[in-house]
């Protein structure tokens, strides 16, 4: 098949780190050839399936045991490593069990247990204004539609995504982070930098049953090869399929 029928091989002559034997390689740039629909929906399904062997056992690095917990867990880890949270949330899921531990605890004694996740007053102040709207709304109980966990206090679409996609299995929407950000532009999936743009730019990509995957993939990949330092473009199994765009060739060593 040419390369111009093949979706998959879109931007292959074009991929530096990726040499194909008797052409030259060619500097990244923007994507100047015009990508149907079709042909991006069959590129994001070859990136997605790529991601799956790449990284079998993705999941929510966030440690958690009910839809509460990992409420809680992904309003501490704005602005800090889940490795840093998961420590944090050890000793205070101990402590706080219920929706109105929070809502009942001081502000003074919550920004303590929480300090070292930063930002802890606000942090706090959120945590325990969500719990009281659990107490007042839902009976303590954490709501499992979209509509009713952004109608939470300190709580916005991306905390809803997460806590919809891992604690209830339920796809309505893709987690947007820094990483998901970041990989939908140089893939091409989107030109936005808007993380609800991005979430749609993506939805119509991926089958729904995969959204919640799709995030806890890219967000991997994100860390372990298309970090925001750089893109180990000549490492990456995604390289055939990516325009790259916005990268910047890696800087020729002096001799
Ligand atoms: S490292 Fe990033 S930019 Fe480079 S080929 Fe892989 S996904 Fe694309």
């Amino acid at each position: 098949m040419d390369v111009d029928e093949d979706p998959h091989q879109l931007f292959a002559t074009r991929a530096w780190g990726c040499n194909v034997p008797g052409r030259r390689i060619i500097r990244p740039m923007a994507t100047t050839r015009t990508e149907s629909a079709s042909q991006k929906k069959a590129r994001a399904l070859a990136v997605l399936e790529i991601l799956k062997q790449t990284y079998p056992g993705a999941h929510c690095s966030l440690d958690f045991k009910n839809p509460l917990e990992l409420l809680v867990a992904t309003i501490l880890s704005a602005q800090c490593t889940d490795e840093r949270v998961n420590k944090v949330t050890a000793d205070l899921f101990r402590k706080y069990r219920s929706a109105k531990d929070y809502a009942t605890v001081s502000q003074e004694e919550l920004e303590t247990d929480i300090q070292p996740t930063g930002f802890f007053r606000n942090k706090a102040r959120s945590i325990r204004a969500m719990a009281n709207s659990l107490l007042e709304k839902h009976g303590g109980q954490v709501p499992n539609t979209m509509e009713e966990l952004v109608e939470l206090a300190g709580v916005g679409r991306k905390t809803a995504n997460v806590v919809l996609g891992n604690a209830f299995g339920i796809n309505v929407g893709v987690v947007v982070d820094t990483h998901v950000g970041r990989l939908a532009q140089r893939l091409g999936f989107t030109k936005s930098k808007d993380a609800v743009k991005v979430e749609q730019d993506l939805m119509p990509l991926f089958p729904q049953e995969d959204w919640t995957l799709l995030a806890h993939l890219l967000i991997y990949h994100g860390r372990k090869i298309c970090t925001a330092r750089r893109a180990f473009c000549e490492t990456c199994p995604l390289n055939p399929h990516c325009p790259k765009i916005g990268v910047k060739p890696p800087a020729k060593k002096k001799v």
